[in-house]
């Protein structure tokens, strides 16, 4: 049993995909990124996804975060069929209950750091008191608090990638995905990330999946899910 965030209890993991097929069309051939994903993710888990290249991880995350549609199968979060929602539900959905992070940061280089992670707000159509506030928090928790003015190109890559996570978490997410999130990064910078993200998916109380080919995740993450050829390898027996 775990609390929804409002503080109702539910017995509903934070994911659930059921037998999810993502064929993908390029020009007459299909391409079968995912093959049959069945994977539960509990509220508060911080579960890594590694794989090869082209195994499926991206097409998973996507199909998780609701950017992609499953072919076949569905995808449940906090017990509701994303399949049954409308575009617009989507929409709505995803802006507030789901953080993004990528491997690319995806800054906008003409704000500063503050105001990356405002317009998330501003585009939730968020009150100013409260926009200044969840800023300053967020960018607090990611430790640039004195970052504030500075652009994207006058921090490093591991700093980018604080302020890329600052903002995904403006809306107050319960979940988060991340794909590659520290595949630009040298090794001490992707292990003080790693470190960063499990610290905040225990204080914020938030689900991670994070996508990597890194084996520096293994020591961060609950649980680590393998894939290949867009299918869960099953753990083996020690
Ligand atoms: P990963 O993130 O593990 O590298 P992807 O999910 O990106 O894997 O890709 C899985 C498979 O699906 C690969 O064979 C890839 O070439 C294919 N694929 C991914 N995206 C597309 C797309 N938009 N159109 C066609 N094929 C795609
Ligand atoms: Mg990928």
């Amino acid at each position: 049993m775990t609390t929804d965030g409002m503080g109702a209890y539910t017995a509903s993991p934070a994911w659930e995909a059921r037998d999810v097929c993502r064929i993908y069309s390029v020009d007459s051939r299909e391409v079968q990124a995912l093959r049959g994903i069945n994977l539960t993710v509990q509220a508060g888990e911080f579960v890594a996804l590694k794989g090869r290249s082209g195994s499926g991880k991206t097409t998973l995350l996507n199909c998780l975060g609701g950017l992609d549609k499953p072919t076949s199968g569905a995808v449940r979060c906090f017990g509701s069929n994303l399949q049954d929602m409308t575009e617009s539900e989507l929409t709505c959905w995803r802006r507030d209950q789901v953080g993004y992070i990528f491997q690319s940061f995806a800054l906008l280089p003409t704000l500063s750091a503050y105001e990356n992670v405002e317009l998330m707000l501003r585009l939730a159509q968020a009150k100013a008191k409260d926009r200044r506030e969840r800023t300053s928090y967020c960018l607090d928790l990611v430790g640039l608090a004195k970052w504030s003015d500075h652009r994207p190109y006058e921090m490093s890559g591991g700093q980018q990638q604080r302020v890329a996570i600052a903002r995904a978490l403006a809306n107050s997410p319960r979940l988060l995905l991340a794909d590659e999130a520290t595949g630009e990064l040298d090794s001490q910078t992707a292990r003080e990330i790693m470190a960063f993200f499990r610290r905040i998916v225990d204080q914020e109380h938030l689900t991670l999946v994070l996508a990597t080919h890194d084996a520096l995740v293994d020591s961060f993450a609950d649980r680590v899910i393998r894939l290949a050829d867009g299918q869960i390898i099953p753990e083996t027996q020690p």
